[in-house]
């Protein structure tokens, strides 16, 4: 089985990996299926159900909105993000969506899209339903998909890798590993660095030049995400009324320039980095999942962190980048293959947890860990984040999302300096905490796993969510 760092680190759009890059990945699908039939032409109609998870907050999250663009043929990395709000706005209003360029049908948003708050398909949290029909009402295509986190999409006639939950393939990888224990004797006998060991693994699939092009491409986006987040001001979409606070802080930290200062305050500067993504994502912005989108600050956080804080960075220049997230990658397919990266199926410990991981491990690195100080800082990662629920107020992420970002960020830093500080001998192995998620993630009920029904939700008055903004 081999995952790539791409499958990991994808570029999307907010707010959500499995309730709004999936979903429009789900509905590109769709309409590939029915091109494929040759049937496009004739499609009268489509309606969507949306089940479990993203009935429940499927709203908020803008899983509607992204079937929709995902009809139209829009696709996660490449529709523009400043467009969407008036695209959606003119679907409401006419009542009609093109679909991929092909044909325009009648499309009533509060009529052809049902959000099934209290069902769920078999299978998994994230179902959906998508049927399209002819003028007479008969049916023509119709498909089933699961969003299983991080963007990943698969129908319900790959039951086995819902189960799993990995796509299968057939491609064989140079160094193959599923646990962190496989991992390490890797390294051991090959006398390969962690990142050495996910390049010639990704070079099954790209040239080395193409794999470095592509992570320094990831890392643009990263920080075009930062600095978006930094100059944004307002109140974020969706009825909560959260103000955005990354812009007014970026403001005060520049103020604060003298070196001292600087270096003192550089928690302040994770802090901002993280929010600034996360408010992105949750405006519905242009971010990279890493390895979700609700833990999507985690990573551009440290990254920025090892640029501005850490001399590594001056000495490794753009190396060190590419190692952190190669890096990063190995850990976030090991937790993907042996337990979850998704929120609805082990709660926020599986999203920010994983996130915390994958950085701590990618920070150690380019700070020169060594790989048993690598798996060190993942294990504690996650160990320190095992049982975190996911409640997001009125299901939008948002409360507590973004500033959770701010704290898995600041854990990470720490998980980092603690493996650093030892000999990579531990306690509890990386392998024990996954599987600890794992078994804690299935324990956990329902209500904490993505569904707005338990915790911090319902401490709050629930709020309308409004699908123009969402
Ligand atoms: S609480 Fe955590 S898992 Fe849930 S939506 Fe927010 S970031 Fe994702």
């Amino acid at each position: 089985m081999a995952i790539s760092i791409f499958d990991l680190f994808k570029i999307g759009i907010g707010p959500s990996s499995s309730h709004t890059v999936g979903p429009m990945v789900a509905a590109n699908t769709f309409l590939d299926g029915l091109k494929e039939q040759g049937n496009l032409g004739a499609v009268d109609s489509i309606s969507v159900d949306l089940y479990g998870s993203l009935g429940a907050t499927g709203k908020g999250h803008g899983s509607g909105k992204a079937v929709l663009l995902g009809l139209m043929g829009e696709k996660p990395d490449t529709v523009d993000v400043e467009s969407v709000q008036g695209v959606m706005q003119e679907i409401l209003d006419s009542k009609k969506i093109n679909l991929a360029g092909t044909k325009t049908i009648d499309f009533d948003y509060d009529v052809d899209i049902t959000f099934h708050r209290k069902k769920s398909l078999p299978f998994h949290a994230n179902g959906m339903m998508i049927t399209a029909c002819d003028a007479s009402e008969d049916i023509l295509y119709d498909k089933i998909y699961y969003s299983v986190g991080g963007g990943f999409v698969v129908d319900d006639s790959e039951r086995d890798e819902i189960k799993s939950p990995i796509k299968q393939n057939d491609i064989e990888l140079p160094h193959p590993f599923s646990t962190g224990d496989e991992l390490l004797a890797l390294c051991k006998k090959e006398k390969l660095s962690i990142s050495d060991v996910m390049l010639k693994n990704e070079c099954v699939w790209n040239s080395e030049e193409e794999v470095r092009s592509k992570l320094l491409n990831i890392w643009n986006v990263m920080q075009e995400c930062v600095n978006a987040g930094c100059k944004n001001t307002g109140i974020l979409p969706g009825g909560l009324k959260v103000k955005r606070r990354a812009a007014d802080l970026c403001h005060s930290l520049e103020n604060e320039l003298t070196h001292e200062q600087y270096n003192q305050g550089s928690m302040d500067w994770v802090n901002l980095f993280a929010l600034a993504v996360n408010e992105e994502n949750a405006a519905g912005g242009r971010v990279v999942t890493a390895p979700t989108n609700g833990a999507a600050g985690i990573i551009p956080a440290l990254l920025h962190y090892y640029v501005h804080f850490c001399r590594a960075y001056k000495e490794n220049g753009e190396d060190g980048i590419i190692r952190f997230l190669l890096t990063a990658a190995a850990i976030g397919i090991i937790i993907k293959e042996n337990a979850s990266i998704s929120g609805a199926e082990v709660g926020c410990q599986g999203e920010i947890g994983s996130a915390c991981a994958m950085a701590a491990a990618g920070l150690t690195e380019v700070l020169g860990g060594t790989p048993e100080q690598i798996e060190n800082a993942a294990e504690i990662g996650i160990e320190h984040n095992l049982g975190l629920t996911c409640d997001p107020i009125g299901g939008l992420v948002q409360v507590p999302c973004i500033e959770r970002n701010a704290m898995g960020s600041v854990k990470a830093i720490n998980a980092s300096r603690m493996a650093l500080r030892g000999n990579g001998e531990h306690f509890v192995s990386f392998d024990k905490a996954v599987i600890t998620m794992r078994e804690t993630g299935r324990d956990m009920a329902t209500k904490y796993k993505e569904t707005s029904r338990g915790g911090l939700a319902i401490q709050v008055v629930e709020v309308p969510v409004n699908i123009v903004e969402c």
